[in-house]
């Protein structure tokens, strides 16, 4: 198992392109160069991790029955975690990038984000109807970029009610034909089928309680921080809390919000209770107190050096060859993503 996880995790990032699905255009060649890196971990720091989810209750999980090759893991009792790539969207991986989540109660289903590709929500699809044949009633999405809803459209022959952030549709429908084309470009035409953009029908404005039978799941919308429409999502029965991209485990975090935002919400969120923790990226589960410093050291780095810069009189182009550049070796996809987290807080920092 972990020597095919290994293998997933060497593949080139050739993708350079799909950046511009999530954030602005990058500014010259150099991190497209860089980001032609093949994205490798060595078998030492692969033997650690090994070790690390061994040594973890929270990480036993049992592993549901695979359904089309989508494996699902059940984290807590009815709480089952498909993990996505650490990669970029490519044909060969179908927009299957980020986690994708399904809670199961007595009396229906609710999905929580549904992959890059309608192509790969059927098969996250597939992988809850081998688990149950309850009706699926809800489909939420914690936020608007594309590898979290792309694959609504897998969903709509359950009729189910599509749930987000209230301010989802505004920033999903401005953006939708950047990223309608890029993903067409980035995953080609057969893992781009049946693509739709499908806007929430339920708008979270504070909180919203979905009661699923025997268990209801809070959802809760979030301060400026991954994106200005992040929702969490926590499981009464489980104490499982969502928190989409507001938490990237191993994939380096991307900003397409407010660093300050974020910096602070990290610190609301450490403060909470919760028996466990779903990234967007990253594990199936974590523990909510460890999953959060390593996120919260690299946008707190980004941000003391980029303050540090602008103090001194430095530009952005300074910026982007030097700040944070201490975190580079602990996330995966970083010459992909950094350069344009340190732009996006440049912009917002110079102005405070
Ligand atoms: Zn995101």
């Amino acid at each position: 198992m972990y020597r095919k996880r290994q293998a997933r995790l060497s593949v080139p990032c050739h993708n350079f392109a799909a950046c511009a699905a999530r954030m602005a255009p990058m500014s010259d060649d150099k991190p497209r160069a860089l980001c032609c890196v093949p994205c490798e971990i060595s078998r030492q720091q692969f033997l650690r991790a090994a070790l690390a989810m061994a040594a973890s209750p929270l990480l036993r999980f049992m592993p549901a029955q695979a359904a089309e090759g989508l494996e699902v893991s059940e984290v807590a009792p009815g709480v089952f975690v498909h993990q996505g790539r650490y990669e970029l969207q490519s044909p060969e991986n179908r927009g299957d990038m980020a986690n994708a989540s399904f809670v199961v109660g007595t009396e229906s289903v609710a999905v929580i984000d549904a992959l890059g590709s309608a192509v790969a929500g059927r098969e996250l699809r597939a992988a809850i109807r081998a688990v149950t044949d309850k009706p699926i009633r809800y489909v939420i999405n914690t936020h608007m970029h594309p590898d979290h809803v792309f694959g609504n459209a897998a969903f709509k022959e359950d009729n189910p009610t599509f749930v987000g952030h209230y301010k989802l549709a505004r920033g999903l429908g401005s953006r939708a034909e950047r990223y309608l084309a890029i993903n067409k470009t980035m995953l080609g035409d057969a893992a781009f089928e049946g693509i739709e953009v499908i806007l929430p029908t339920l708008a979270v404005e504070n909180s919203t309680t979905l009661d699923l039978g025997g268990r209801s799941l809070v959802l809760e919308t979030q301060r400026t921080a991954h994106t200005d429409n992040d929702l969490t999502i926590t499981d009464t029965a489980t104490d499982t809390l969502f928190l989409g991209d507001l938490l990237f485990s191993v994939h380096v975090p991307t900003l397409d919000g407010s660093i300050k935002g974020w910096l602070a919400l990290l610190d609301d969120l450490a403060q909470k209770k919760a028996a466990r923790v779903v990234p967007g990226h990253g594990p199936h589960a974590m523990e909510l107190t460890q999953a959060l410093a390593p996120e919260h050291r690299y946008l707190a780095s980004i941000a003391a050096d980029v303050r540090q810069l602008i103090k001194d009189g430095k530009t952005l182009e300074d910026a982007i060859k030097t700040a944070g550049f201490s975190e580079r070796d602990a996330w995966k996809l970083f010459d992909h993503y950094h350069v344009r987290n340190v732009t996006a807080a440049f912009a917002e920092l110079e102005w405070e």
